[in-house]
């Protein structure tokens, strides 16, 4: 079990950053990754703060994150050799930093900018070009520091985005139990309790976390570091990701980039929860409530992708044993969850 050692949450913690690394013994070298837009939000000012710390820092500029990107991050590493690397973004820098830094065998720091999805805080990485179409193990970040001042600046799209994300911890660990009651997988009633506690508390605050007020986001990324940890401590992305991912992945492959992750994920919640005879109406207005897309329209996808998705989500990964197996859905049945649920017209 990888856990990280340093979570720290809340106002102006990026200027603790320093001192976060010395207590770690990165005293000596740092090394960041971040993206031309979150250089500016974070990026330059973490640079500033690490070199008044004395220490030395150099960073990279990724612009994309594929596995171009990961290996010109190694490159770099194997060239400077530092102490630890610091990815400093929303999801995909974090990725790209965690992934390289997991080949290179060095530790890293999460420092997100935005609150969009629980790869800030978990071990596993999502990138264009795995060979895989779905999520693969990397590792825990030695620490997670996250400034709800900077967070609180991004888009409130990325926000409601990470309450999707949140969830679809609720169908997440009913498909682990599920696994477990037809498959014998094994299931972790901790790591499973905290992903749901996390879903339910996200549902709980809805409109405090959709004011975009501080103490919404800080909730909000609680939620998602106890997702992130959730997953470190059952070691799969199990408690986190179920059905409702499978449909991300499949609608994400038919229809690329039109939506994000948490929103494809927080649609896809709402018909898995159907499906399990859940209160699917519940998560569908707390969607609502905190400004997420909870239809094909909203998410900017054809009714007909939404169908399609529904159908492939099962072949996406066919060691992942979820309701989907269980109740195989055709091109009628799918059309059908997709109107009761009133995803599609
Ligand atoms: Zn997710």
């Amino acid at each position: 079990m990888q856990l990280p050692r340093e979570v720290v949450v809340g106002n102006n913690t990026l200027s603790m950053i320093g001192d976060i690394c010395k207590r770690l013994g990165f005293s000596k070298s740092a090394f960041i990754v971040t993206g031309p837009h979150t250089r500016n939000v974070a990026g330059k000012l973490v640079d500033d703060l690490l070199d008044d710390a004395g220490i030395n820092v150099e960073h990279i500029i990724v612009s994309s994150s594929t596995l171009w990107d990961v290996k010109a991050v190694e490159e770099k590493i194997q060239e400077i050799k530092p102490q630890v690397l610091l990815g400093i973004g929303g999801g995909t820098k974090i990725d790209v930093a965690k992934l390289s830094s997991a080949h290179q065998n060095i530790p890293f720091m999460s420092v997100p900018t935005t609150a969009s999805h629980d790869g800030i805080a978990g071990p596993l990485v999502s990138l264009k070009g795995l060979s895989k179409p779905y999520s693969e193990m990397a590792h825990s970040p030695i620490a997670i520091v996250a400034d709800t001042n900077v967070i609180a600046k991004a888009s409130h799209r990325l926000t409601a985005s990470g309450c999707g994300d949140v969830l679809a911890k609720f169908t997440a660990v009913r498909d682990w139990k599920l696994a477990h009651e037809v498959k014998n997988e094994y299931y972790g009633e901790y790591a499973a309790s905290l992903a749901l506690m996390s879903a339910k508390l996200v549902m709980k605050n809805a409109k405090v976390i959709s004011s975009g007020e501080e103490n919404g986001i800080r909730m909000l990324l609680e939620a998602l570091i106890s997702c992130g940890v959730a997953m470190s401590i059952a070691g799969s992305s199990r408690p986190c990701s179920g059905s409702e991912h499978l449909f991300y992945h499949a609608l994400d492959l038919i229809a690329p980039n039109l939506a994000l992750h948490g929103e494809q994920c927080g649609v896809g919640t709402i018909m898995m929860a159907h499906l399990y005879g859940m209160r699917w109406q519940r998560i569908k207005e707390t969607l609502e409530k905190v400004g997420a897309p909870t239809t094909a329209q909203e998410l900017g996808v054809k009714p007909d992708h939404i169908i399609e998705a529904l159908v492939q989500a099962s072949t996406i990964r066919p060691d992942r044993y979820t309701i989907l197996e269980r109740q195989k859905l055709t091109y009628d049945s799918a059309e059908k969850l997709a109107k009761t649920t009133g995803v599609i017209d």
